[in-house]
């Protein structure tokens, strides 16, 4: 039992919601919340947006799950714990000796703190054997990591510090809507706005977009032939810093030969962008004293997001903005633990500490820590769709744990993925209030959240954050991490193994780490408490961190950066006759992810209630809806029922929705899991779809 540690003096903490991981001080507001205020910590500068001022709202709400919840005669009742995981971990056995170890899958989330993320991994792979553990950061910057661990040898979101954007003239940001995702990282760009140096790249006029200088809309799915114009402009145009692509790269040749096809007359063909824009756009990168590229979901999310993030990543080098101080190129992470989420060894083809796991000398090491043989350890599993895309068909696996997620709302092909929940044998469902995955669970198991439970989050910059418990769970509630060890010692582990105290498993985290490309063997919770500074690699407990990487040379074994050869294909799924317009999928400010938090959370609730699809009034025109009548968005994989609000911020042959929303609102009944070959990023951005009136209820 944890103490009863009710707070009476503020606490430091972190936003429960995005990777910007603002600063909040958390003082006491009756014995089932707290009360947020905004704390001046460099991501934040001192201040939240509307998700942050709400976030102690879902702390005390009714809506909150405290009884575990099984399944019996079709509906849910509730269990108590020792019964809810004896049913767990004996159907679990059952399953593995009947089927093996593979026909048990876990799914995690970027959500979920490091400590939680390697707990998960290893539970997968020690106490039930499996193979098969991914989780929902495929969705989310799998491709900007793949690229990043191309070009560089290593993928840290921004391989500096935030604050370092404070002094650019100049940013572009490719696919990313900072206004709406995480306004206050605004104020890092107030500089390289003032300055007329804030280039915006989407397909639509976003709020970050109207703050633009220049506003470049590529077609939806062409921002790598946008990128490849721009980079040739560069070329043309005499901004290739020689002297860098020679010292500190390679593989410029390769990209360029393919570049050298994309003079910005033929990209503006291609993406509807301006020749001069692009031409605009890398004068300005190479003109200004500090310049960088940023991208984010938009240019990752596509069946093409490695290669389109490479593009941008090549444009980068070309203007010899990596790796040095006061320039260079970025991801903007989106989930609250994104970065560390995919250190620790949740994602199917990694182990802690950012480990491949098909290394045998990685292999070795965590195995050693984790106390087992290396062959015991299963080899890579399959992506997250790809898991989904199984469950329940002969070869894949027939029980699924979900942890931190709620893929029913946010995987691609919703419909699909629904169907393949429901032909599991064996649900588990693991969160704080019954999501739409929880409703469809056999035994839905309540945890606790944020501010009830102590754990670091690894924010968008690579610094490791303490995010303290300040106060009591609801009684009934228990962590994550209790979860995993209650389930664990079931299923046969010694319970020194998986312990349920977060800072042990830090402590287990940091040795599994050591000497990986992530390491955090120097990082303590002491140091954390102390407010240290800890950018990874912190490979000593006397070790500063690694604020800015690759100053002196790239992670490749010879020092350099690499090109990537890449050219232009288009979205999987052009518009035709009987899908004519393009659907891109999106967020808004009131709300985070699949919304199964933030949809409780009344202020929020009240400013976006429901879903919608925005189109220009031409193309909700032609389809007989006027603004605010309820239409069908339909695509060849299912139909969503919103309504329609016309904007003049799209082109007439584009449409979007965001996709925090369930049942038939959900946006991601729509979208196409064609998947990018390396990183599985599902193509969430584009889809073809058609617009008609639909009958009112
Ligand atoms: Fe900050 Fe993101 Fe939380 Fe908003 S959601 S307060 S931007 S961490």
């Amino acid at each position: 039992p944890r103490p009863d540690r009710s707070i009476d003096v503020p606490t430091d903490s972190h936003c429960p919601y995005c990777a910007l991981q603002c600063g909040m001080s958390l003082s006491p507001a009756g014995r089932t919340s707290v009360r947020v205020r905004p704390r001046d910590f460099p991501t934040n500068g001192g201040g939240l947006c509307q998700k942050g001022w709400t976030s102690a709202a879902l702390l005390g709400s009714p809506a909150r799950l405290t009884t575990p919840l099984v399944r019996s005669g079709g509906v849910l009742r509730p269990a108590s714990w020792d019964e809810a995981l004896g049913l767990v971990a004996g159907r679990l056995r059952e399953i593995v000796d009947e089927r093996g170890p593979d026909a048990v899958a876990l799914f995690g989330g970027g959500g979920l703190t490091n400590e939680k993320a390697y707990l998960l991994g290893k539970f997968a792979r020690v106490a039930v054997g499996t193979s098969q553990v991914d989780y929902n950061g495929r969705f989310c910057m799998s491709s900007a990591a793949a690229a990043a661990n191309r070009a560089f040898g290593l993928d840290r979101g921004l391989p500096f510090p935030v604050t370092d954007l404070d002094g650019a003239d100049v940013v572009l940001l490719a696919g990313a809507n900072p206004a709406e995702t995480m306004p206050p990282f605004l104020s890092h760009l107030r500089r390289a706005a003032e300055a007329g140096g804030l280039i915006v790249v989407d397909p639509r006029r976003t709020p970050t977009a109207e703050r633009a200088a220049l506003h470049l809309a590529p077609a939806p799915g062409t921002d790598l032939a946008l990128a490849l114009g721009i980079l040739h402009a560069a070329v043309a145009d005499g901004h290739l810093d020689r002297d860098y692509v020679r010292d500190r790269t390679a593989g410029f040749d390769d990209a360029w030969r393919l570049a050298a096809a994309w003079w910005p007359e033929r990209a503006e063909r291609v993406t509807g962008v301006a020749a001069a824009d692009q031409r605009r756009a890398a004068a300005l990168l190479a003109g200004a004293s500090g310049a960088y590229v940023l991208t984010g979901r938009g240019v990752e999310q596509h069946a093409t997001g490695v290669d389109t993030a490479g593009a941008w990543i090549n444009l980068a080098l070309a203007l010899g903005l990596p790796g040095r101080p006061g320039s260079g190129w970025g991801c903007l992470t989106g989930q609250g633990n994104g970065q560390g989420g995919r250190e620790h060894g949740q994602k199917a083809d990694q182990l802690p500490g950012y480990r491949r796991i098909d290394d045998p000398a990685a292999r070795a090491h965590v195995a050693r820590v984790w106390g087992v043989h290396p062959d015991a350890l299963p080899g890579p599993g399959r992506s997250a769709y790809e898991l989904l895309d199984a469950l329940g068909t002969p070869g894949g696996p027939s029980a699924l744990l979900v942890f931190g997620s709620n893929p029913v709302v946010s995987a691609p092909h919703a419909r699909r993925v629904a169907d393949r929940l429901a032909a599991l044998d064996l649900l588990v469902v693991a969160d704080i209030v019954l999501s739409e995955t929880a409703l469809a669970a056999d035994v839905v198991l309540p945890v606790t959240q944020w501010a009830e439970e102590d754990g670091t989050l690894t924010n968008l910059e690579g610094r490791v954050l303490l995010r303290r418990r300040a106060l009591p769970p609801p009684a009934g509630a228990r962590t994550d991490l209790e979860v995993l060890h209650g389930l664990a010692v079931r299923l046969g582990q010694p319970p020194e193994r998986f312990p349920a105290d977060p800072e042990a498993v830090f402590a287990e985290l940091r040795a599994a780490s050591a000497g990986g490309p992530a390491d955090y063997s120097g990082v303590t919770y002491d140091r954390l408490r102390a407010g240290e500074a800890l950018h990874w690699p912190v490979p000593a407990e006397d070790h500063p961190g690694t604020p800015r990487l690759f100053l002196d040379r790239f992670a490749h074994p010879d020092g350099l950066a690499r090109f990537a050869a890449v050219d232009h294909t288009g979205p999987a799924e052009p518009p035709d006759a009987e899908f004519p317009l393009h659907a891109v999928t999106g967020r808004v400010l009131q709300h985070y992810q699949s919304g199964a938090q933030t949809r409780r959370v009344e202020e929020l609730r009240a400013a976006v209630p429901e879903g919608y699809v925005e189109a220009h009034p031409d193309t909700a025109g032609r389809a007989g809806l006027a603004d605010g009548a309820l239409a069908a968005v339909t695509s060849r994989r299912g139909k969503v029922v919103v309504r329609v609000r016309c904007v003049d911020s799209l082109p007439a042959d584009v449409v979007f929705l965001p996709f925090h929303f369930p049942g038939d609102q959900r946006a991601n009944l729509l979208t196409n899991p064609a998947l990018d070959p390396v990183s599985r990023m599902p193509e969430f951005k584009v889809c073809a779809v058609r617009l008609s009136p639909a009958r009112e209820a």
